[in-house]
């Protein structure tokens, strides 16, 4: 059994069926999380008696295998991880500076079918557990070396966006407990605001990223109306527009209107990119806190779809920027491995 993704709870409770108190679960949790072991001989304040039921009773710390890591010239890292069953998911680190966001997977494909996206194009397998959403995490931490956790100003791993392969949302508390486990201050700690969760719009979910979670919520809007919106996203027949920013303003009731919502738009050329398209979007978002984040589109072998050009994007983002959105380009990376927005798909979806 691993015990990755357990709660502090859960864990607790394992301890206890072996016989042992309360605090050796906070102990275990910060050789877990914060040290980062994977090897139960390492963690010596628990007593070696303790550390050989560990073992004895068969429970591990694994993480996902590494079957393929690729670089790309801009830094960016994507993993193809393999979990227990054969499934696997990508997941990538896109570098800055001195810090960097780590992008991670929450289904084996996913059920949307967003016509623009790759992973969309992948059949759906199935959900990932808590334990194989944050052991992602680790894993890419692992690969860093980044362990123990370091202090919030110097750690390279230092943001989260959950923006991978699958709608979150429709995997929601798998997802909440794994955020739950990351976030915890005794482990990992990364705090909320250097979370970022994006959904395509399961609106009934989305108030409760804001009660349970208080992490930063960002929408994959990409259509002013719900005639263009239900040709490309087919959710947005189950949850039109109306239904959707009703949602988003449930959400900033809940979470106070400082806490602004990333509105991610992108931009395919001759289908959502006309100065049209671009006052009806406004209108649509009146009343709501919002940013807009342009995402130029990434192609893939098979996708009908073709970016917008270079200059339709800068004037679709000026004349939102002079009604005073903020509206910068997304700046794309890793493409030429495959780890840009929307690229993401891994063999079983080839097959
Ligand atoms: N399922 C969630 C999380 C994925 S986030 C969601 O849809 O929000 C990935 C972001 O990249 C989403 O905004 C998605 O719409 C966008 N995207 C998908 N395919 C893309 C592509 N080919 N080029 C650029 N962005 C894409
Ligand atoms: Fe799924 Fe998001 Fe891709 Fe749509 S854009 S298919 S919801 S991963």
């Amino acid at each position: 059994m691993n015990l990755i993704g357990l709660s502090r709870a859960e864990l607790q409770s394992e301890l206890e069926k072996m016989g042992e108190k309360p605090f050796r679960a906070k102990q275990l949790w910060h050789w877990i999380y914060f040290q980062g072991k994977r090897d139960f001989e390492e963690m010596t304040s628990l007593g070696k008696p303790l550390r050989q039921k560990l073992i004895d009773s068969g429970y591990t710390l694994n993480r996902p295998e590494v079957v393929r890591e690729q670089n790309a010239a801009d830094r960016t890292r994507k993993w193809l991880f393999k979990f227990n069953d054969g499934q696997s998911v990508e997941t990538v680190y896109i570098p800055e500076e001195d810090r960097g966001a780590v992008c991670l997977s929450t289904q084996v494909g996913c059920p949307n079918g967003c016509v623009f996206c790759h992973t969309g194009s992948q059949r759906f397998t199935r959900n990932l557990t808590a334990g194989e959403f944050v052991a992602q995490f680790m894993a890419a931490r692992d690969s860093y070396d980044e362990w123990p956790s370091p202090s919030h100003e110097t750690r390279y791993l230092s943001n989260i966006v959950v923006m991978g392969m699958g709608e979150p949302l429709l995997n929601y508390e798998n997802v909440k407990k794994g955020l739950q486990i990351i976030m915890d201050g005794e482990g990992i700690a990364i705090s909320k605001r250097r979370i970022t969760l994006s959904t395509s719009g399961v609106a009934p979910m989305i108030p409760r990223v804001a009660e349970d979670l208080g992490v930063k919520l960002a929408v994959s809007l990409h259509a002013p109306t719900n005639e263009i919106r239900d040709k490309i996203m087919p959710i947005n027949r189950k949850y039109p527009l109306e239904e959707l920013i009703a949602a988003c303003r449930k959400f900033q009731e809940i979470g106070g209107t400082r806490q602004y919502i990333t509105m991610e738009y992108v931009m395919l050329d001759g289908v959502n990119d006309s100065d049209a398209d671009a006052r009806e979007l406004m209108r649509l978002v009146k009343g709501l806190a919002v940013k807009f984040n342009l995402i130029p589109f990434n192609e893939w072998r098979g996708c009908p779809f073709k970016c917008s050009s270079g200059n339709r994007i800068r004037r679709f983002s000026a004349l939102l920027e002079e009604h005073n959105y903020a509206a910068p380009v997304r700046q794309s990376r890793g493409q030429e491995i495959m780890a840009a927005c929307g690229q993401l798909k891994t063999a079983a979806g080839q097959a």
